[in-house]
């Protein structure tokens, strides 16, 4: 998909040989940027500053500071400019500096190998390419709060904690399959915070039990009279033929796998509020799931028996895989986001995010990829046969409110 370019857009280039850089220069130029071209890190930063571009081509391979480096600042300073990387390295290589720098937050247009052709690069610049968006950014008072466990006690007791919902839907029809719920610590000072930067500390401190105790109470209130078939305390509004089969994902922790009770806790939550167990995915890390195998086997195969269903998370990035998919009784695999973010511009990510989906497969697993940020990216998971997509192109994770709202605007009221 190609789009002309409409506004002023500002195409700052930073490559060690002056040739390239005035071909870059030239090229964009010719498709309508206005562009600067420098050879030396330090003019490129006072460029930067002051005239602010829109694009950024950054050559990997300089004399001074390579491009790694010149990545690692763009993305301290939260830099929004969508960045194109050059360089005569391998693609492997390549890719693997688009990934770190994705993975950093900064948003990568594309990567280009050295020699690249004045096609290839114009097309680039003229892709409406999706922005792979980088996570909101907190308020710089958040940034500098550090969290203490008697933060998380307090903020247990004032209820700050809510829960959002991102949908997954059907790679191939588009269907809405159901929701994943994240869980937000909204400060009464610093406002969102996101769970990675108090997860661990809830863990280490042994309150993640009582915060997934407020996570399934609270998603749970909002998704058990979604699915309710008809009568009293029905969410309205919403079709009753679009929420049947509707699942909800749950995300736990490794140290819950040692709360003989949670299993128990759970069956009297779901009865109390008749949904039924089927409807729950429980999403586990394949690292956590690995701390203290035999209780993990126990648990996880009692949850199952009950009758949830148990999703293995970010697959691909933990060091056992195949055994964890394998030993524990898993109904679900879903590849991790940073394969599936970069699948577009890595011929590697694809393959990777291929194996897990044939994977799956052969093991009669349902597998889904999160980080869908792009048409693209779903048609290709169509295509290789993957059964549930995730991500910002689908939509964001929302409030229970907005989310049905959205639903109410992609699937239309009764
Ligand atoms: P996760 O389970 O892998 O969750 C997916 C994360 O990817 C979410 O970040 C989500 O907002 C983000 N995401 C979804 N689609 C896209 C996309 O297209 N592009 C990009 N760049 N990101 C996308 P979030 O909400 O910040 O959660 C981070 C992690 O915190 C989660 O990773 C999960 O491990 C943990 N977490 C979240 N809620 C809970 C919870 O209730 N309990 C526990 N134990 N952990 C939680
Ligand atoms: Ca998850
Ligand atoms: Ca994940």
């Amino acid at each position: 998909m190609t789009t002309p370019i409409t506004q002023k857009q500002r195409l700052l280039i930073l490559d060690d040989d002056p040739l390239v850089g005035c071909t870059i220069q030239f090229i964009a130029e010719d498709v309508g940027l206005e562009t600067r071209f420098t050879s030396t890190p330090e003019d490129f930063f006072e460029i930067l500053e002051s005239w602010k571009p829109t694009h950024i081509a950054l050559d990997l391979i300089m004399p001074a500071m390579d491009g790694v480096e010149v990545m690692k600042h763009l993305a301290r300073e939260a830099c929004g400019a969508r960045l194109i990387i050059t360089s005569g390295v391998g693609s492997r290589v390549l890719d693997a500096a688009g990934r770190s720098a994705a993975e950093r937050g900064l948003d990568i247009l594309g990567v280009l190998s050295k020699p690249f052709s004045a096609g290839d690069l114009r097309r680039l610049l003229l892709t409406e390419a999706p922005r792979s968006t980088p996570p909101p950014r907190p308020t710089p008072s958040a940034v500098g709060f550090e969290i203490s466990e008697s933060d998380i006690r307090l903020a247990l007791e004032n209820r700050e904690f809510i829960v959002v919902y991102q949908p997954k839907i059907d790679c191939s029809s588009g269907s809405l399959a159901g929701f994943e719920g994240l869980v937000r610590w909204i400060h009464p000072d610093y406002g969102p915070i996101s769970p990675d930067r108090f997860i661990p500390l809830a863990e280490a401190s042994g309150l993640i039990d009582e915060l997934t105790e407020q996570v399934i109470e609270e998603s749970l209130g909002w998704f058990a009279p979604l699915c309710r078939p008809s009568g009293s305390g029905r969410t309205a509004g919403v079709r009753p033929e679009i929420v049947d089969g509707l699942s909800l994902s749950i995300n736990i922790s490794a140290k819950t796998l040692n709360d003989v009770r949670f299993v128990d806790r759970l069956e009297m939550h779901c009865m109390g509020r008749g949904l039924a167990p089927e409807r729950l995915i429980f999403e586990l890390t394949e690292t956590s799931a690995m701390d203290d195998p035999v209780a993990s086997l126990a648990l996880l195969t009692r949850l199952r028996v009950k009758g949830f269903h148990l999703s293995i998370d970010d697959f691909g990035t933990g060091f056992s895989s195949m055994l964890q998919l394998v030993r524990l009784p898993f109904s679900e695999v879903k590849v991790d986001k940073s394969f599936v973010m970069t699948a577009m511009q890595s011929e590697e990510s694809r393959t990777v995010v291929k194996s897990i989906v044939d994977l799956g497969h052969s093991l009669d697993l349902r597998t889904v990829a999160e980080g869908v940020e792009s048409a693209e990216a779903l048609a290709y998971l169509a295509e290789i046969g993957c059964s549930l997509a995730q991500g910002f192109h689908i939509a964001r994770p929302m409030s229970g409110e907005a989310t049905l709202k959205w639903i109410d605007e992609r699937h239309g009221v009764h």
